[in-house]
């Protein structure tokens, strides 16, 4: 099947004739071909990059039908509607149907009648499903493809144990190249990937995930409901999708929206489906502003002009927060992407995730909040965090789309504050969290602090001229900085290392950022 030059010139002819582009986007040639000659292939690319054609236009080409796992559901039919308007011979099997419509989709694969057959997960670990596969008069599948491959990990944002049927493809299809697409990978999700649908020398592809339009910003959350209204009025007309976490919140916020005179409507899983086809039709035609969801919106819908993601809340990982974000700026044009952060919201998360029965899916969970956490209220470059995150290197001096980069952040001298804290964490032996450091070098007069004899201590309220959040974000930027360890506790404590020997001891300097958009508070005497 390899036939080298002729197989490029006739996969241009066939990307001209099928789809009207003339020329490939990144890596997808090289995906296409790879699967044209019967190997593998691991597609990772952001949203947008152009997945579906690297497995339409080869299932279009190789005799037989392609087979393509898919999550989405809902939108099984537009695919299919899109690629049989390109000429591909598609069709889909899920719970979608009638009786009648199965036995006729059966009958036309079975004859070979079809190019690409979309199968949604539930229905492949079902026993006549792997039999119907094997019925092709043309053989078995030209190949596999594994779509939204990231279902398959625990790793991932959106694992599904409907996925992890997919790792017995390889064994029953042998002869079939199995080909896995995401746009969600760390490389712990990659590799995860890749081993557990046992691909063979895979030809593997990793695009950038550096959405140059989009600009980032992260903002402490003070009135969120303000802050919104604010943002929104500075854009006027601008499509927008605000999310928060609970239906309740998505009520509300539109529901301020609206009453400030802003074309807003709310998306939750609580409403019916038929209001939330309706609602999401509107909004792609712009009869609605600005979405106000929570992250039930959003897989599939695509809009290509949505100018900014609002975050409300603070995301449980930032997986979820790079595809949510993503949605912005589809078709290019610059973009902002707003979250407004707090401390409360960390609190909330990790509250639901102590709750969790499964202490591994619990580690999981903690270990991928503590990234989005650093992400947030961490201040440096976003862009940089973003794309370190995904494993990508990024080298600029200064990005250009973040806060960070624009100029938000003032750096002042802070080794006095530094040694303030670093002092109350030694003389009470590196054993007590950050808040209880905090009330020390405040001079709260809480029942701990009592206990301990901790107001006995020399540092006891040195630092009561400033707002306890100021020596919050102190410890924070020396953890961050990593002139303070943690315990590897399940509830870290900081603990002083060399590096914070070294400031105690006036060897050393210490800087933090200071956010200029944020107005001091005062400090709180007690
Ligand atoms: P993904 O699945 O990676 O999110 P899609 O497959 O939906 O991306 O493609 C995104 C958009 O890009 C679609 O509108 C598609 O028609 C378009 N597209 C894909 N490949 C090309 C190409 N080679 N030239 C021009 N447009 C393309
Ligand atoms: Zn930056």
């Amino acid at each position: 099947m390899n036939t080298g030059n002729l197989e490029s010139a006739s996969t241009l002819e066939q990307l001209k004739k099928l789809f009207g582009f003339d020329t490939f986007r990144d890596h997808q040639q090289e995906l296409v071909e790879g699967i044209l000659s019967g190997r593998d292939a691991f597609g990772v690319m952001p949203t947008g990059g152009g997945k579906s054609l690297c497995y339409q236009l080869p299932a279009s080409i190789l005799p037989g039908t392609a087979v393509i796992v898919s999550p989405l559901i809902a939108l099984m039919k537009d695919q299919v509607d899109s690629a049989r308007s390109n000429g591909i011979k598609a069709a889909f099997l899920n719970s979608t149907l009638a009786p009648a419509e199965v036995q006729a989709i059966e009958k036309d694969y079975i004859d070979g009648n079809l190019d690409l057959l979309y199968l949604a997960p539930e229905r492949l670990s079902l026993s006549n499903t792997v039999s119907l596969l094997r019925k092709n008069q043309q053989g078995a599948p030209s190949f596999i493809a594994i779509d939204e491959a990231h279902c398959i990990s625990e790793w991932g944002h959106d694992f599904r144990p409907d996925y992890l049927f997919t790792s017995r493809l390889k064994e029953l299809f042998p002869q079939s190249p199995l080909t896995a697409f995401t746009a969600t990978a760390t490389e712990q999700v990659a590799e995860d990937i890749e081993k557990r649908l046992q691909l063979v020398n895979p030809v593997k592809i990793r695009a950038s995930f550096d959405r140059k339009n989009l600009f980032y910003e992260v903002l402490a959350k003070r009135e969120a409901p303000t802050q919104i209204v604010e943002f929104i009025r500075e854009r006027p007309q601008q499509s927008g999708i605000i999310y928060r976490t609970s239906r309740k919140s998505v009520e509300e916020t539109a529901n301020m929206l609206v009453a400030n005179g802003i074309n807003a409507a709310p998306y939750h899983a609580g409403l019916a489906a038929e209001k939330r086809s309706t609602t999401q039709d509107a909004f792609i035609r712009d009869d609605i502003t600005v979405m106000v969801a929570t992250v039930a919106f959003g897989m599939g819908v695509d809009k290509a002009d949505v100018r900014f993601v609002i975050h409300g809340d603070l995301p449980k990982n930032i997986e979820s927060y790079y595809q949510e974000t993503g949605r912005a700026g589809r078709d290019g044009e610059p973009s902002h992407c707003l979250l407004l952060y707090s401390a409360g919201d960390l609190g909330k998360l990790r509250f639901f995730i102590e709750a969790m029965p499964d202490e591994a899916e619990q580690g999981r969970a903690r270990q991928l909040l503590a990234s989005m956490d650093a992400f947030a209220s961490v201040p440096s470059c976003r862009k940089i965090s973003l794309l370190n995150y995904f494993d990508e290197t990024c080298e600029v001096e200064n990005c250009g789309s973040c806060d960070y980069c624009a100029g938000s952040f003032e750096t002042v001298d802070a080794t006095r504050d530094a040694q303030i804290v670093l002092s109350a964490i030694m003389r009470t032996g590196s054993r007590f969290g950050g808040i209880h450091i905090c009330d020390i070098v405040c001079g709260a007069n809480t029942a701990k602090i009592r206990q301990f004899e901790h107001n006995k201590l020399k540092t006891y309220g040195v630092g009561k001229d400033k707002p306890k959040t100021h020596w919050r974000s102190v410890i924070d930027a020396l953890v961050a900085g990593k002139k303070l360890a943690l315990s590897p506790d399940k509830f870290p404590v900081p603990q002083i290392n060399d590096a914070a020997t070294e400031i105690l001891f006036g060897r050393d300097s210490f800087q933090i950022a200071i956010d200029k958009r944020v107005v001091p508070e005062k400090a709180q005497h007690r």
